[in-house]
């Protein structure tokens, strides 16, 4: 079972090092870069897995979890890892990638953003078996829903068993708000983002989120698998948790807050 005290605990601090500098412990610095659809995220630990800092970016340099625009990543991580430099007060070297299972081919991509950044990447992961790094399960399911992309990691005895992802993320659920309400996407997904107004907006989205459910009912073994373990963006939607164990029949749980799980992972990937 996940210890949730403790995952709560550990991404309440990798939260609170958006704002705050925490002294790094010891004397290399991890990175985590996460390229996502929606957000670029960097986390910087120390040698222990403490966070140090975090920054992120809104960007639309990725589509269905493929880079599409090059140039606009690569200006967005060099200004990110800039700001963290200026912030600890120290170059960040090495930095550990990862991508939608599935979209492999996409590597060389990521890696060389990373790479004209001025990092060494030193990992390259999955993003639901990063994001496995935070939550220590060994049997049960991790669904990292994202942007544009929902990617799951089957967990037996510890071992990643199977990685699936597939296009559907919170972009549609802010495209279906858009549609409903008639209104511009910029608008949806604050409306989104409001924690205020998820009641009002749930049965909007709950099919899409039906659908998302749906995705691990094609790839999971109900009888063999105990537990659910949420995260990425999409999960802090209220009630969400519900959905997928009302329509999987799977007992299904997240942290308080699941936005920054994977980043965090990878960074603990990240080999020195
Ligand atoms: P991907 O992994 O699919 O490439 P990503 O890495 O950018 O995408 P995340 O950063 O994990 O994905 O999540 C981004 C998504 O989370 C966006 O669709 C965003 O609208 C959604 N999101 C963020 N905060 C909230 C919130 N408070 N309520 C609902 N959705 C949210």
């Amino acid at each position: 079972m996940m210890d949730m005290e403790r995952v709560n605990a550990y991404m309440a601090r990798v939260g609170a090092a958006q704002e705050q500098t925490f002294l790094p412990a010891s004397g290399k610095l991890k990175v985590g870069l996460d390229l996502g659809t929606a957000y670029i995220v960097m986390v910087v630990l120390d040698e222990e897995n403490n966070p140090v800092a975090c920054e992120k970016q809104a960007a639309s340099v990725l589509r269905d979890g493929v880079l599409i625009d090059y140039a606009g990543a690569l200006q967005i991580v060099r200004a990110l890892k800039e700001k963290l430099e200026k912030r600890i007060g120290r170059e960040l070297e090495q930095c550990a990638i990862a991508m939608p299972a599935g979209t492999e081919s996409s590597t060389r991509a990521h890696q060389y953003v990373a790479e004209g950044a001025g990092f060494e990447v030193t990992a390259v992961l999955d993003e639901p078996s990063a994001a496995n790094a935070v939550y220590q399960i060994e049997n049960g399911v991790v669904v990292d829903i994202g942007g544009g992309t929902t990617g799951l990691a089957i967990l037996r005895d510890g071992k990643v068993c199977r990685i699936e992802d597939e296009p559907t993320g919170g972009t549609h659920l802010t495209l279906v708000l858009a549609g409903n309400y008639r209104i511009p996407f910029e608008e949806a997904e604050s409306i989104k983002q409001d924690y205020a107004r998820h009641k009002e907006i749930f049965p909007v989205v709950r099919p899409v989120i039906e659908k998302m459910a749906g995705i691990v009912n094609r790839y999971v073994d109900k009888t063999e698998t105990e537990t659910i373990y949420l995260c990425g963006g999409t999960c802090c939607l209220t009630g969400i948790e519900e959905v997928f164990q009302r329509e999987t029949g799977i007992k299904t749980i997240k942290p308080a807050d699941p936005f920054l799980v994977t980043p965090a992972g990878i960074a603990m990937n990240c080999k020195l």
